[in-house]
Formats: C-alpha cells, sequence, structure tokens
C-alpha cells in the first residue's frame, strides 16, 4: 500500500466518542487545525458499537450529558432515567450536527501507528489504510472500553451460525424468534441483554463464570418536575455533581456513616429505601461499603437475599449468588435480570466449575454436556483502559514503544501524559477517575485540561510538554496506594486487568474524583509540576 500523506495538522485526535467529539470542539475554539480520525463509520463510540438488545447507560440521564453548552444542555429532552443506546447515539448525532463537526472528522479509518520524529518534533500518525498525518499534538481519544475481549475460545471458526460480541453489535435488528441462543457472559452488557432476548429466544442458555451482584436500575420515564428543577439551575446541579467522590448524584449522596454504626434493623431499611431507588445509589448506602469488608458483607448479603427472594428454583438462586466482594467489580444495573431466571425458556449453566472445552459447529461443549446452539453472544467485556492505546504501534522518543514502556503496567502521569511521549495526551487514560466516575464528567475535565494546556503553551511559546519519569512513578504508586486503602483490589476485575490472560495486575482508576480535579489544578498554579516543556 503506498503512503498518502493527508499534510500538516496542530492536532490529531483519534476516537469520535463523548471525548473526541468535544476534543476537537475545543480546539476549534483555540482556532488550531485539528483532523479526527475514527475507526467507525460516523460519531458515538461505545454508543455507536454498543447496539446489542437491552443496551442502556446506568448513569442517570440528566447527568449523562454534555456540560459544556448551556444552550445544548437545555434544549435536549430525555425520555427516560436511563437512556437507551439509540437516545444516547441520537443525542451525540445532534451535537456533532449542532456543532458541525463532521467535517473534520475523517470516518471509517483506522489509526494504525504513530511516531514521534524527534527531528521535526511532531507526531507522523499512519492509518491502516496508508494515508499518513503530520501533528503537533496528538490526542488519543480511544475510550476505556473500546477493543472487545473475546476468549480464545477452540474451535470458534467451526461455529456455522452467527456469533456476535456486544461490543460489535450489528446494524441491523437481529431477531432471535425460534433460536437457541447461547450467551457466554454476565458482566454489565450480559445482564442487560439476557432478559431482553430470552422475551424473544425460543431458548436461552446463559454460561455464566462469576455470579454478579446487580441492582435494580428502576428505569422509568424521566420525572418533568424534576427536570425542570434541574434545568432551572443545570450550571449548580454540573458543579454539585464534580464534587462527588464519584462525580455524580449530588442529588442522593452517600450516607456519611458506617454500616455497622447503626442497628440491624436501621441498616435493612437504609438498604431496602436505596434498593426501592434504584440504581447506583444503593453503593452510597454508607460510607465504608468500599472500605470495610464486614460493612461491604452487609449490602452482599442484602442482595444475596433479593436474589433468593425472586429465584423461584433454589439451586439457581444459589449459583446467582456471588460471595466476592460487593462493588469491587463494577456495579451492574438490571431490568428483571434475575427474574429472567424463572423462565422455563431460561437455562444457567455455571462454566467456572465446569469450562467451556471448544465451540463447535453446533454449538458449545463443556466438560460435561454439549448444548446446541444456533448463535452464540459472546459479552466477555473489553480489554480495558490500556488495550485499545497498546493495539496502536505507538512510539516515542528514541522510538520507545509504548507496549514496552507498559509492559508492566500503564506507566503515566496523571493518566493524560507519558514521558519520552511529548505532545501526547490520553483522554481518561489509565490512572486517572475515568471508569469510576460519571465518564462523561472525567471526559470534559480532561478535555479542558488539554485544551488549557495547549492554550498556554501557546501562549508561552512552549513547543512541547511532557511528564517527568519521577513524578509518573509516584502517581502510580499513589494510584495504587488510593485502591489498597479501599476493598476494590480484592477480586478479579477488568480494572485490574485480570480479564486478561497475561496483563500485568495493575490497579488502574482513580478513586475520589474531586481529589483528582484537586490535584490537576494546583499542579498547574505551581507551574505545571511534574511537567518538562521545551521552547
Ligand atoms: C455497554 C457500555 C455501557 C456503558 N455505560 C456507562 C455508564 O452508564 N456511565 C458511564 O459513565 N460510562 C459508561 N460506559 C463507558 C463509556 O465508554 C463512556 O461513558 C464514554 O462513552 C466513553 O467515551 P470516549 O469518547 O472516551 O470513548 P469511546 O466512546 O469508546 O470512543 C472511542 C472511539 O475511538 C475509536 N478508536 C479506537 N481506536 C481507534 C483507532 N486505532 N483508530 C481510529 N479510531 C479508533 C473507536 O472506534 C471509538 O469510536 C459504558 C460503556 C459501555 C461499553
Amino acid at each position: 500500500m503506498t503512503e498518502k500523506s493527508e499534510g500538516f495538522f496542530d492536532a490529531v485526535i483519534v476516537g469520535a466518542g463523548i471525548a473526541g467529539m468535544y476534543m476537537l470542539y475545543r480546539l476549534r475554539e483555540l482556532g488550531l487545525s485539528t483532523r479526527v480520525i475514527e475507526k467507525a463509520s460516523d460519531v458515538g463510540g461505545t454508543w455507536y458499537w454498543n447496539r446489542y438488545p437491552g443496551a442502556r447507560c446506568d448513569t442517570d440521564t440528566m447527568e449523562y450529558s454534555y456540560s459544556f453548552c448551556e444552550e445544548l444542555q437545555q434544549e435536549w429532552e430525555w425520555s427516560t432515567r436511563y437512556p437507551t443506546q439509540p437516545e444516547i447515539l441520537h443525542y451525540l448525532n445532534h451535537v456533532a450536527d449542532r456543532f458541525d463537526l463532521r467535517p473534520d472528522i475523517l470516518f471509517n479509518t483506522q489509526v494504525q501507528s504513530a511516531y514521534f520524529n524527534e527531528g521535526t518534533g511532531h507526531w507522523q500518525v499512519q492509518t491502516e489504510n496508508g494515508a499518513e498525518f503530520t501533528a503537533q499534538f496528538l490526542i488519543m481519544a480511544t475510550g476505556c472500553l473500546s477493543t472487545p475481549n473475546t476468549p480464545p475460545f477452540d474451535g470458534i471458526d467451526t461455529f456455522t451460525g452467527p456469533i456476535y460480541h456486544t461490543g460489535r453489535w450489528p446494524h441491523k435488528e437481529v431477531d432471535f424468534s425460534g433460536q437457541r441462543v447461547g450467551i457466554i457472559g454476565t458482566g454489565s452488557s450480559g445482564v442487560q441483554s439476557i432478559p431482553v432476548i430470552a422475551q424473544q429466544a425460543d431458548q436461552l442458555i446463559v454460561f455464566q463464570r462469576s455470579a454478579q451482584y446487580s441492582v435494580p436500575a428502576r428505569n422509568r420515564p424521566v420525572d418533568p418536575e424534576l427536570v425542570a428543577e434541574i434545568k432551572a439551575d443545570y450550571a449548580g446541579f454540573r458543579a454539585r455533581n464534580r464534587l462527588e467522590y464519584a462525580g455524580q448524584l449530588s442529588h442522593i449522596p452517600r450516607n456519611d456513616f458506617s454500616a455497622l454504626s447503626v442497628a440491624s434493623v436501621e441498616r435493612e431499611r437504609i438498604y431496602e429505601e436505596r434498593w426501592q431507588t434504584g440504581g447506583f445509589p444503593f453503593f452510597g448506602s454508607f460510607n465504608d461499603i468500599m472500605r470495610d469488608q464486614k460493612a461491604n458483607e452487609t449490602a452482599a448479603e442484602f442482595v444475596r437475599r433479593k436474589i433468593r427472594a425472586v429465584v423461584k428454583d433454589p439451586k439457581v438462586a444459589d449459583m446467582l449468588c456471588p460471595t466476592h466482594t460487593i462493588a469491587c467489580k463494577r456495579p451492574v444495573l438490571d431490568s428483571n435480570f434475575f427474574e429472567t431466571f424463572n423462565q422455563d425458556n431460561v437455562l444457567l449453566v455455571d462454566i467456572h466449575s465446569v469450562p467451556i472445552q471448544e465451540i463447535i459447529p453446533t454449538g458449545l461443549r463443556t466438560a460435561d454436556t454439549n448444548y446446541e446452539l444456533d448463535t452464540i453472544i459472546i459479552a466477555t467485556g473489553f480489554d480495558a483502559m490500556t488495550g485499545t492505546l497498546l493495539k496502536i504501534d505507538i512510539r516515542g522518543r528514541k522510538g520507545l514503544r509504548l507496549q514496552d514502556k507498559w509492559s508492566a503496567g500503564p506507566l503515566n502521569y496523571l493518566g493524560l501524559s507519558i514521558s519520552g511521549f511529548p505532545n501526547f495526551f490520553t483522554i481518561t487514560g489509565p490512572g486517572s477517575p475515568s471508569v469510576l466516575v460519571n465518564m462523561v464528567v472525567a471526559i470534559e475535565q480532561h478535555v479542558e485540561w488539554v485544551a488549557d494546556c495547549i492554550d498556554y503553551m501557546r501562549g508561552n511559546e512552549k513547543k512541547s510538554i511532557e511528564s517527568i519519569l519521577a513524578a509518573e512513578h509516584e502517581w502510580v504508586d499513589h494510584v495504587n496506594n488510593v485502591a489498597e486503602g479501599t476493598l476494590s483490589p480484592t477480586c478479579n476485575s477488568w480494572y485490574l486487568g485480570a480479564n486478561i490472560p497475561g496483563k500485568t495486575r495493575v490497579y488502574m482508576p482513580l478513586h475520589d474524583f474531586p481529589a483528582y480535579v484537586k490535584k490537576c489544578e494546583e499542579l498547574v498554579a505551581n507551574g505545571y509540576e511534574g511537567f518538562l516543556f521545551s521552547s
């Protein structure tokens, strides 16, 4: 393939999801010539790719949206408490149209490699179809959850029916009527899709490796009074959310007392109240659910009792009851997930005790049974946080490969910058609050920080910026120390890279959004402490 030079841009952004779109908007405001390169055929990122039945956001509608434009947030009307995938995609298309973003986005184009040219001080960005872009700044808005993980099942190519990954769902409706469907995985995507698919399929077999705690979402039409109240002071609502530990839910904040400080009757009352509210507020019932194993166990046992009360067959209920620390994996919300296992057409198979041996032409084989299937759905999540970045061949100074730099885990500063990789930024990179926060809030904070930094550089004749190695080591230690102070590292989660065989086990996201924002602001006030500029 011949290389085609596409010319010079002040900045290249990779990815046109929520992060890439906003980054483009901000850089345009600064007057930078910018090109966004996106693998998909349109905007939306997560919400472009994840079109599986039941796909929706777990963050409340009024919070999961951009805050940067008052008119935008006033004019947009959401329909339900949690927006569906089509509705979020519709919103993001509206944003792209409203701000005329598409002319600067190159779709259907995958970035394959990028290297820093020390001679020119510029990035050379190569795409799969042989085009090359040159830019002063390279900004990776490639997403934390954008590289689907498919376990290497033996025989996967021999299956004669369709195989779908929830993270790469087709753009046409998939009809499961009359079919025997097998779904592998009961993480968030599995939990959302299982009740919907079970309504249609003749038979649904759920292959579960780890049982999940799940809290009812209690989705419902938006409450017009609440919407009016929020819209009367949307800026204030956003500001209050940014002060919350996870950047959200200021109207139902975490109770600031221990689960062990109240009598058991009162504890039950509080859990029950939040269970009825639905959604993430359940995990804020007390302030030590993520800090104290005994407190955690009270929440875990509450959920297990709920599962046993719903699921009629005690053996199935037992299989569905998790034993690990609650909320050390990404909390899951559902609409009738546990109820679905009371349906006659749904079968639960424990693949922890009896693992999948191979996929065969007619279905799937475990150590003791052949399951005949027409369709297989893979709902095994993503190579999270680092997977997408490491798939691209990125080389910094002296040809240093990011794959080598990160061989022992993602060494960087603030989840934003990497020493040896000048003028290179990662939006919601590992080491930042990212997936522990309402991600739109985390994205906006990063995009604004990067835009302000570039603006500062241009105003002060700085040619390049990169973090200092010593600051990175301190930062990664800090992220892990903070995690060690919680129960987060106590189970095999994708936060730790534990879902990918061979991936270095490092806790990647950072707890406590407000503390992180303060740190980002302070280091700027101290002359970009931890960074090195060249003029
Ligand atoms: C099913 C699901 C449910 C979720 N629910 C929530 C929720 O309830 N609340 C919440 O806060 N967050 C949620 N998230 C997280 C969600 O990813 C973020 O909220 C947000 O959409 C991330 O936006 P982004 O722009 O950073 O990344 P993405 O939306 O992932 O966009 C990244 C883009 O980069 C492109 N890209 C990647 N590599 C390349 C390459 N090499 N070349 C060209 N293009 C490339 C991808 O195609 C993609 O379009 C969910 C994620 C999933 C998968």
